[in-house]
């Protein structure tokens, strides 16, 4: 459903990609990591073009993304992205966080929003919290909430950059069951992090990125147990 060739994108004179090429089939997870300004949130941003690319070709679903606003319209509709920092809006409460989107975009009546939301909440295990705020709840029960925000799209991608990264150690798991659930239900994911555990256990591949560029990538089990590349095992070494 993703198929990106020969990317390359620059800020102003700094080359931050250079000719990446990544796949990703249907129900696939990719997971991305690398050291901090390898380039990780820019490739993942211009996949619905939050950045754009100089060079090179996205296509999703055999749409290229270029700047053509129908085609960014019909790609965007089809990706959800969970941040970092959760990114609700505080002055919304979490169901009303949730039914923006569906309401206005989507034009569902308030009462169909309503209920797929909840339909949501109770996926990412919080329905409980769906008339609260966002700055009444936890780290892990937030990043729950903008994900079941991005679910309430009903995307065919999900693209998470760094989810777990502001949140407490005890809250990272709730999180990545959240998203290990997901990636059982079939969604096709691309994530971006650094917790080697979920990639071991949720990707069909891995890939390491290092100065904008892809340096290795593969199943997990060759790319943890046998990498081929002298800046994979310096990486792995350091953050396992
Ligand atoms: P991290 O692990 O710290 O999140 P990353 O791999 O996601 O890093 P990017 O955020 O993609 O890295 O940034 C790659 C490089 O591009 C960095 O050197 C960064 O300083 C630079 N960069 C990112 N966004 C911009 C911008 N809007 N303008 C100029 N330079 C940028
Ligand atoms: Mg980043």
């Amino acid at each position: 459903v993703i198929k990106i060739s020969s990317l390359c994108k620059w800020f102003g004179q700094f080359k931050v990609l250079t000719d990446v090429d990544l796949e990703v089939r249907k129900g696939e997870r990719v997971v991305i990591c690398g050291p901090s300004g390898s380039g990780k949130s820019t490739l993942i941003r211009c996949i619905n073009r939050l950045e754009e690319h100089q060079s090179g070709h996205i296509w999703v679903n055999g749409l290229e993304m270029t700047d053509n606003i129908k085609n960014i319209e019909a790609i965007r509709r089809n990706i959800g992205m969970v941040f970092q920092s959760f990114n609700l809006f505080p002055h919304l409460t979490v169901l009303e966080n949730l039914t923006l989107g569906p309401t206005l975009v989507r034009q569902m009546k308030k009462k169909d929003a309503d209920a797929l939301a909840m339909q949501f909440l109770e996926k990412v295990c919080i329905p409980e919290q769906a008339h609260k705020y966002p700055l009444q709840l936890s780290g892990g029960q937030q990043q729950r909430v903008a994900i079941a925000r991005s679910l309430c799209m009903e995307p065919e991608i999900m693209l998470f950059d760094e989810p777990t990264s502001a949140l407490d150690p005890e809250m990272i798991k709730e999180v990545l069951d959240t998203m290990i659930e997901l990636a059982d239900s079939g969604m096709t994911m691309i994530v971006v992090t650094h917790e080697m555990g979920f990639a071991r256990t949720v990707a069909n591949n891995v890939v390491l990125m290092a100065d904008g560029q892809i340096v290795e990538t593969g199943p997990p089990e060759s790319f943890f147990g046998n990498p081929q590349h002298e800046r994979t095992r310096t990486f792995l070494d350091q953050i396992l």
